[in-house]
């Protein structure tokens, strides 16, 4: 469903993203786990049409990821929630994002009940706790009912209960056949959660594998 080949972001002498390639299947979550720095999220801003790659492609769903964000139909991302600070009601927010996109009104009742919002949905996103905001973010991902979802650090600032939802929600997700890919700098937060393992350090790959595979190598 995303397939990186030779993949590569250089900002001036800093290599961020060195010659990268790995897939992500649909009906897996993949855990994308590597030190802070490492080029995850530049990585994924280049998956997502954000950012264009110095060399090498992202394919997402057999189409190359040209230098304009994919649509939110074809990919929902999460990324660094704390940017979602605003005057605006969360509802408002998903509210614009879905007329932006051509997505029914409907769709941002559905998403902001499945994130668990709806009671706090007309107060302004900015009042919100971190953890909250990645609700938020998480709404706005699930807003296009997309293939392939690509979510940069989602447990973050997240509390335990938070935690156990959205690792519940991932895996529904990949049970119903999309194909989620998750970031982390922390071991623990994707061993119970993840199927497949890409595991990148100083914009290398240092490892794809499956999980099992990987606890029993280690
Ligand atoms: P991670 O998400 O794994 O923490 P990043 O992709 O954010 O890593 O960063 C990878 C490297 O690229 C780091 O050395 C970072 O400082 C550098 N970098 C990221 N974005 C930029 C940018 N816009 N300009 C210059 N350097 C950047
Ligand atoms: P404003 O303050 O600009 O009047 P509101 O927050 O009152 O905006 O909401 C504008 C519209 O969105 C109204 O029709 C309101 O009923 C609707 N609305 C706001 N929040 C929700 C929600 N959580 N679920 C359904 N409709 C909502």
């Amino acid at each position: 469903m995303i397939e990186v080949r030779g993949l590569t972001k250089r900002y001036g002498e800093v290599l961020a993203v060195n010659d990268l390639n790995f897939s992500v299947r649909p009906g897996e979550v993949t855990g994308f786990l590597g030190p802070n720095g490492a080029g995850k999220s530049t990585t994924m801003r280049m998956i997502l049409g954000l950012d264009a790659p110095t060399s090498g492609t992202a394919t997402v769903g057999g189409r190359p990821v040209a230098e304009h964000p994919v649509p939110l139909k074809a990919v929902g991302a999460l990324l660094d929630a704390s940017a979602v600070l605003s005057s605006r009601s969360a509802y408002h927010h998903l509210l614009a994002l879905a007329a932006s996109n051509g997505l029914p009104r409907s769709r941002v009742d559905t998403v902001l009940k499945e994130v668990g919002l709806s009671n706090v949905a007309r107060r302004a996103a900015g009042t919100y706790s971190l953890g909250m905001r990645q609700r938020l973010g998480i709404a706005g991902a699930l807003l296009g009912d997309p293939p392939v979802l690509v979510l940069d650090e989602p447990l973050n600032g997240l509390d335990p209960e938070g935690i156990v939802w959205i690792r519940r929600l991932m895996r529904r997700m990949a049970a119903e056949g999309r194909a989620v890919m998750m970031s982390s700098h922390l071991m623990s937060e994707v061993e119970l959660t993840v199927d497949r393992l890409v595991v990148v350090g100083r914009g290398r790959l240092i490892a794809d594998t499956g999980m099992a595979e990987f606890i029993a190598s280690v």
